[in-house]
């Protein structure tokens, strides 16, 4: 609809509200006040989206709070009655409500995002309205469309039910059969027969049957359930399970938000655990929201949680579609369905009157958010537990630093923390038993193979004995690239400063970073050449889970199946889905991938679980790799002897002294943990103290320099610190400096970034260290308020960031 420009403002506003305006500006962290006009005091309700004049322009804003007058001495941006806008008109109906604005709040004051960013996340799927000015200069509205879909209903009449069709009408009967039981759809009777709509026409002319137009629920037909998954039936708990659901029913009556940390291994019980809360949680007429990493939202999983509690699960994840979304979306909102189960995003769905929020794998970094608002879901979700006054449950195997030492301290941000401990399996299952494979002794004894002769002969072994095994091939960045053996040349992207992967089949390199594809020099007989100096001995660094699955069919017998996934694999819509359900239905196979199969899977008839080479994950360039690799190795562990067979694991490596490696082989977290949290302490890292990454990035390198020098030094001033801000690059982000006392805060850099280039834009960036519970986002807004944006200069807030490349 066109919209009129021009504002009149005839009568007294009848309410008052405080609008969000949706610009994009980090520096718009207040809402504005507006009145309502009368017309509009019906629907000008909190969570609405409405059209509202800002400055000489329209704009798009939502409705955080509504009030009936304006507040006597107008705080800082309540302007004087006279000066007040109106609103023009509602766009939405709420989406939101006045708790979620308030988490909204928190949300982009916690981040350093703009308020309207985080509000859009509670906003429905489908995007928000578009606001257009057309070229006389009248505002139209584009409103997202994902249309509902409507499904038509066949149902026998009173009269339908004594019917007898002819002996000669096959179809008649075979539609009045598929009603017996119930109404169906004619979806339903197409999958089941063929096309039957004339059919049903005509029994519906002669009065046999009723076909009605009802709302379609699409994403709900993920039902099924794989034949390893559990049944309806609640088990008996185990003593450990009875006691972590204690201290969950215990924390429900805590005003406060209480934080459990359900620190189970793997195979412990923890999903049946969370299952008989949510159960309390609905009796009490409540409902739950449950996290699970995108990559453990699989049928298994989904399958669990919907054959108990029905369609009252609704199901966020990254591979529905906008239409699913959207159903998934409103059945939450009309009430529907009360539980939640998804990836970090389901966190914004409107559910009402939450019980209970469970993150399931809560030391997961996909739980981190890569774009702004860079939130982390674990933080979001004990800030809305402390709303809510309901507990958050953090379930893993591997609890994160941050849990394990907010459990220690008792308390964190007013909140408690409490750590329960699973650390057996139920009934028969035991934990598997862990061989290290030296592969130093297997290269020195002569072995050329992949596989050393430990791990060979367990996987003839599952072969023979007709079982299941896992092999984790972690490669995660270390995707093959190429080296010059004469001259060390690394092939780098002509745009950006990263080394270019590998790809064997199409014979090209590619950059990660921006995409761009080179095609290989050739060299007579040999294919390619060195770039640099045009010497043919390229040789190819990082071995590719391909290779590794020509092993795997070379030592094989043939009636064993191997089925790869990994990222290539598993591209299509659901790839993955079918990969996991072939391996369900083998008989004897061996399922090959990256850390994606690492996680959640639960088959019992799996026996041997390996890793082809830990060391890639151990030494990756990072504070957390000894965290990251510790989680990886132990969940890959759990997937084997979760049955009545025993379950193995081998882990190859050239590190065997490593405490990771000492740990998993023992199963006692505590060398692990214990070391890895004192080294932290000292050195000044997470979770002791909180990294905060700025980085900017521009097509002129010296604006750029010059613009995060000057960052950085507003940012010094809010921070007190006086020492002078050093030239770009005299300051590295050394070690020394990280061994500052961390109750201070430290600004380290500014320098330029690891990757100094992408897309031909240059980066720089630097780290805040500060204490825990430091104001660190305040005095970031406050600096980035008093430099000022630049044009054609870029900027990215990470606060706890995870990335500091
Ligand atoms: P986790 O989530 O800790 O990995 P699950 O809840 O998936 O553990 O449980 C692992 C296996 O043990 C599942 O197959 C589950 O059905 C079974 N299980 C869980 N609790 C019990 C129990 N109390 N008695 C018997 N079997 C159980
Ligand atoms: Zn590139
Ligand atoms: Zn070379």
């Amino acid at each position: 609809p066109a919209l009129a420009g021009a504002s009149s403002l005839s009568a007294a506003p009848c309410a008052y509200v405080r609008v969000v305006v949706d610009i994009p500006s980090r520096a718009l962290s207040e809402p504005f006040t507006y009145g309502v006009p009368e017309e509009l005091g019906a629907t000008a309700l909190v969570g609405a989206t409405a059209l509202v004049p800002f400055g000489s322009r329209m704009a798009l804003g939502y409705i955080c709070e509504r009030m009936d007058s304006l507040p006597l001495n107008g705080e800082g941006s309540v302007p004087h009655p006279s000066r007040i806008k109106c609103i023009r008109d509602i766009l939405a109906a709420p989406a939101f409500t006045e708790q979620s604005a308030r988490i909204a709040f928190w949300m982009a004051r916690e981040y350093v995002a703009s308020v309207s960013e985080c509000l859009r996340l509670f906003l429905p799927p489908g995007g928000t309205p578009r606001l257009v000015r057309d070229a006389k200069g009248s505002y139209h509205v584009e409103a997202p469309a994902t249309p509902e879909a409507h499904e038509r209903w066949v149902s026998l009449t009173e009269e339908g039910r004594s019917f007898e069709p002819a002996a000669r009408a096959v179809r008649q009967r075979q539609v009045l059969d598929a009603l017996a039981c119930g109404p169906v759809t004619t979806r339903e009777l197409r999958i089941l027969y063929t096309d039957m709509s004339a059919t049903v026409r005509a029994l519906e002319r002669r009065g046999v049957v009723r076909v009605e137009e009802r709302r379609a629920w699409r994403g709900c037909e993920d039902a099924t359930t794989l034949s390893s998954a559990n049944g309806a039936a609640p088990v008996a708990l185990t003593a450990g399970q009875q006691e972590a659901l204690e201290a969950i029913e215990h924390a429900r009556d805590d005003a406060a938000g209480r934080v459990i940390v359900v620190d189970g291994v793997t195979g412990s019980g923890k999903t049946e655990v969370y299952l008989s809360a949510i159960e309390r949680v609905l009796e009490d007429g409540k409902s739950a929201f449950v996290l699970v990493p995108e990559i453990s939202l699989t049928a298994q999983t989904v399958g669990r949680f919907r054959s108990r509690f029905g369609s009252r699960v609704a199901v966020f994840h990254s591979r529905l579609s906008a239409g699913e979304r959207r159903d998934q979306w409103d059945m939450v909102a009309a009430g529907t369905a009360r539980v939640v189960v998804g990836a970090r995003s389901a966190l914004f769905c409107p559910l009402r009157n939450p019980g209970i929020i469970i993150i399931d794998e809560e030391h997961e970094q996909s739980y981190k958010q890569g774009s702004s608002p860079r939130y982390h879901a674990r933080e979001v979700a004990a800030h809305m537990a402390s709303v809510y006054g309901c507990p958050l449950v953090l379930g893993s195997a591997t609890p994160s630093s941050e849990a394990l030492a907010r459990c220690r301290a008792g308390e964190y941000a007013g909140q408690r923390w409490l750590r329960v401990c699973m650390p057996e399996r139920p009934g028969a299952a035991r934990l598997p038993e862990v061989t290290i494979c030296d592969l130093r002794r297997e290269f020195i004894g002569g072995s050329r193979s992949m596989f050393s002769k430990e791990l060979r002969e367990a996987l003839l072994g599952v072969a023979e004995r007709r079982e299941k095994a896992v092999l984790l091939h972690n490669r995660r960045g270390f995707a093959p690239f190429l080296m010059c053996r004469e001259c060390g040349c690394v092939p780098t992207c002509k745009h950006c400063s990263t080394a270019l992967t590998y790809h064997e089949r199409t014979h090209t390199l590619e950059c990660h970073t921006c995409g761009a594809t080179y095609r290989m020099r050739p060299y007579p007989a040999m294919g390619s050449a060195c770039p640099k100096c045009g010497s043919r001995y390229l040789a190819k660094m990082g071995l590719g889970t391909q290779q590794v699955e020509d092993a795997l069919i070379q030592l094989l017998p043939d009636d064993v199946e191997v089925i790869r996934m990994d990222a290539d694999s598993t591209r299509g819509k659901d790839a993955h889905k079918e990969l996991l359900e072939r391996f369900d239905a083998a008989e004897c196979a061996v399922l090959l991938g990256t850390q994606m199969i690492a996680k959640g899977l639960d088959f019992p008839e799996v026996t041997l679980a390996a890793v082809v080479n830990a060391d890639y994950a151990l030494k990756m360039p990072d504070f957390r790799a000894s965290e990251r690799a510790f989680d990886l190795y132990e969940q890959l562990a759990g997937r084997a002897g979760r049955g009545e067979r025993a379950g193995r694991v081998i882990i190859q490596t050239y590190l065997p002294d490593d405490p990771v490696i000492r740990a998993v082989a023992t199963h006692d977290r505590s060398i692990f943990t214990e070391s890895d949290l004192a080294q932290r302490e000292e050195a000044a890292y997470p979770p002791f103290v909180r990294l905060t990454n700025v980085v900017i990035w521009g097509a002129d390198e010296r604006a750029c320099r010059r613009y995060i020098e000057e960052l950085a030094a507003a940012v010094r001033a809010q921070m007190g610190i006086d020492n002078p801000p050093p030239a770009i690059g005299l300051t590295p982000l050394s070690e020394d400096e990280g061994l500052e006392p961390p109750s201070s805060p430290v600004l380290l850099g500014p320098v330029p970034c690891v990757i100094e280039r992408a897309k031909d834009r240059f980066r720089f960036h630097f780290i805040c260290k500060t204490p825990v519970g430091y104001h660190v986002s305040d005095c970031i807004r406050a600096a980035l308020a008093s430099v000022g944006s630049r044009e054609g200069i870029s900027l990215s807030v990470d606060v706890d960031a995870y990335d500091l490349m």
